[in-house]
Formats: structure tokens, sequence, C-alpha cells
């Protein structure tokens, strides 16, 4: 039987970021009507951050969240709608697409874009979570002018912690790389910089086991795994660089990703594997991981879907009866 909690779109937009909105305002303004869906983290990882003070347009800087409110203002303003919920399913086998939300609301629609974004691996250690934003970072790029002749700290082995460690230090009086193994995973390139780089110390088999400070990151307690010593070390800011997860579990086994779980998107396009699925920001952006390139992937990825739709000749599916849907989805 033919369900009557049924609905259908041209185009539906997973992802409440800088990504998914600028999709939604060009999606909206070439008529298409889109929904976004609004997930678990709405508005993404600038809702955790304070100044943002590298998006064009802002020249005094804006708040995160401020930010993220305006991009849905505008999205909104075209007409976009919106609804809350985890897209739990998808069946990107037949065309028109199903996303089932919250694991029962049956959403068609004709095209879908992902901007489902990535998610910081984060240390699971005491005070990381409430000093966020109070000298815990997780963006070097964002907030690292913030630490101007003060200590910091990088947690991480790979070369987002050694770019960021190299990033900080045209700042700060000192950064201090912690890391916990005896070599990092960086790219050979990026340890000699770190290596050649007087103001750069690299903090070997150690983990940060503590994030001491009240309102502000004071110091941090650290524990040396080969010899289990503990030290303490002064420093006001701690930037955790331990990589991203990307929030692709939904859609694994439906489109082709990469050996990071990154969505593979064509070269110079926000294709997916699946035509009439796209992809756009930090869900398949393994290099920048910027909003403003998020939103920049994102108006592409509203192109790309405005113009795959039409060239299947405008058949939108809002135009079907629900006899014809029945007929095939076999309901
Ligand atoms: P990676 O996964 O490469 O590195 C993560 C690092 O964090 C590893 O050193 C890992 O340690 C460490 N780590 C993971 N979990 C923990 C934990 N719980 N506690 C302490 N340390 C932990 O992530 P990146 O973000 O650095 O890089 C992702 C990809 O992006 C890579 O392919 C990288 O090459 C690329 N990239 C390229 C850049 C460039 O070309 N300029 C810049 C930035 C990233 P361990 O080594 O022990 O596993």
């Amino acid at each position: 039987m033919m369900s009557s909690r049924y609905e259908h779109r041209p185009v539906a937009i997973i992802g409440a970021g800088p990504a998914g909105y600028t999709a939604a305002v060009y999606a909206a303004r070439a008529n298409l009507h889109p929904l976004v869906i609004r997930g678990p983290e709405p508005g993404g990882q600038l809702m955790m951050t304070t100044d943002v003070e590298n998006f064009p347009g802002f020249p005094q800087g804006i708040l995160g969240p401020e930010l993220m409110d305006i991009f849905e203002q505008q999205a909104a303003r075209f007409g976009t709608e919106r609804r809350f919920g985890i897209v739990t399913h998808v069946n990107f086998d037949k065309w028109p697409f199903v996303l089932t939300i919250d694991g029962k609301d049956l959403l068609y629609t004709d095209t879908a874009i992902i901007a489902t974004g990535a998610t910081h691996r984060y240390l699971g250690i005491d005070g990381e979570k409430q000093l966020m934003g109070r000298g815990v970072s997780v963006c070097a790029t964002c907030d690292g002018a913030f630490f101007k002749d003060v200590p910091v700290a990088v947690v991480g082995g790979g070369d987002t912690a050694a770019q960021n460690a190299l990033l900080l230090s045209r700042t700060a009086s000192h950064v201090y790389l912690i890391h916990r193994r005896d070599r990092l995973r960086a790219s050979q390139i990026m340890q000699k910089r770190l290596f050649a780089h007087d103001r750069i110390t690299i903090v070997w088999n150690t983990i940060v086991r503590d994030i001491l400070g009240q309102s502000e990151v004071e110091a941090l307690q650290l524990e040396n795994v080969a010899s289990g010593k503990a030290s303490a070390l002064d420093t006001k800011g701690l930037f955790i660089s331990i990589g991203h997860k990307p929030n692709t579990d939904v859609f694994k086994g439906c489109l082709e990703l990469d050996d990071k779980g990154y969505i593979v998107t064509a070269p110079d396009s926000t294709r997916t594997s699946v035509p009439g699925i796209f992809a756009c920001g930090d869900v398949q952006d393994r290099v920048y991981r910027q909003a403003v390139t998020a939103a920049g992937t994102g108006c592409m990825a509203a192109i790309d879907a405005e113009r795959w739709l039409t060239s299947k000749n405008n058949h939108s599916l809002v135009e079907l009866s629900e006899s014809e849907f029945a007929r095939i989805y076999s309901l």
C-alpha cells in the first residue's frame, strides 16, 4: 500500500553547514525548492568556533554561530525549507532516490546534495569540550592569531599537526608538538621543516592526560607512554590535530568513498559515483577544509544538480501522481 507520508523534492540537501546552506541559496534561486535536512550538529563545525576572522566579507570578524545564522537566513529568504532529522538510510539504486529520515519518514528526491561535513577527532579528556574556544581549538587557521607571543601546544603527528605547528610558530612564542609515538606520520618535507624550526619542540611518546585551567587553558598534564612519567607543560593553547572523520557512515556501500571514508568526487566537479548525487564541503575535502571552500563547493553542487536535472528534461517528480509513485516503488 502507498504510504500517505511521502514527500518528494527536486533537491534534498543533507547537512546544514556552509556547504549545505550555500547549495540551498543557489538551488532555491534556481527554483528547485530545496529542503535542507539539518542533522545532529546543525551549523556544523563553525558552531564550535568563536571569532571567524578569515571569512571574506566580515572585516571585523564574526562569531561562528552568528555566521551560520546569517547563512541560514539567506537560504530561508529564497524559500529554502529546513527540517531537523538524521538521514538513517539511503537508497540510490532507484530514481527518484529515497532518503529515510529518523528511521521512519521517507523523502523521495530527484537529486541529493550531500553536505554532511566531517567531525574533528577529539582526545576524550576532561576539560576538552568545556575549554573549547578558551584555549582549546581544532583550527589553527581560525584561532592561531589569538595566541600571540605565548606558548602553545599541538597534539598529533600527521600533516595537519605539522602544518598547524608551523603556522602557529609565526605568532606563538614557542610551539610544543605532542605526539604519542616516537615517529611522525607527517610527510617528510613537513618533518624536515619541523625539525629545522628553532621555536618548535617535539614532545615524543607523550599523551595529554588532562587540561588544567578553570576559565581558560593554563597548563597540560602530560604522560610519557614509554616511561610512564608525568609532567606539566605551561601553555595557553591546545590545538587538537588528530584527524577528522568524514560523516559518511550512512553512505557506505552506496557511494564510492576513499580509504579514509571521504566521498570521491569527479575532478573539478561535485559529481559522485552515482549520477544525480552530489557532494560538497568537508565530506569530500581532505585538503582545504575551510568554511569558504565549503561554501564554494556548495555553490558548485547546486549548479551541478541543476544542470543534471535539466539534462533529464526537467522531469520533476513533483508532477508524479501517487499511483505512479506506487508503480515505481512497488508500494
Ligand atoms: P592523520 O590521520 O594523517 O594523522 C592523525 C595523527 O593524530 C596521527 O599522527 C595519529 O597518531 C594522531 N592521533 C590519532 N588519534 C589520536 C589520539 N587519540 N591521541 C593522540 N594522537 C592521536 O590526520 P591529518 O589530519 O594529519 O591528515 C589527514 C590527511 O590529510 C592526510 O592524508 C594528510 O596527508 C592530509 N593533509 C595534507 C596536508 C598537506 O598536504 N599540506 C595538510 C593536512 C593534511 P599515529 O601517528 O600514532 O597514528
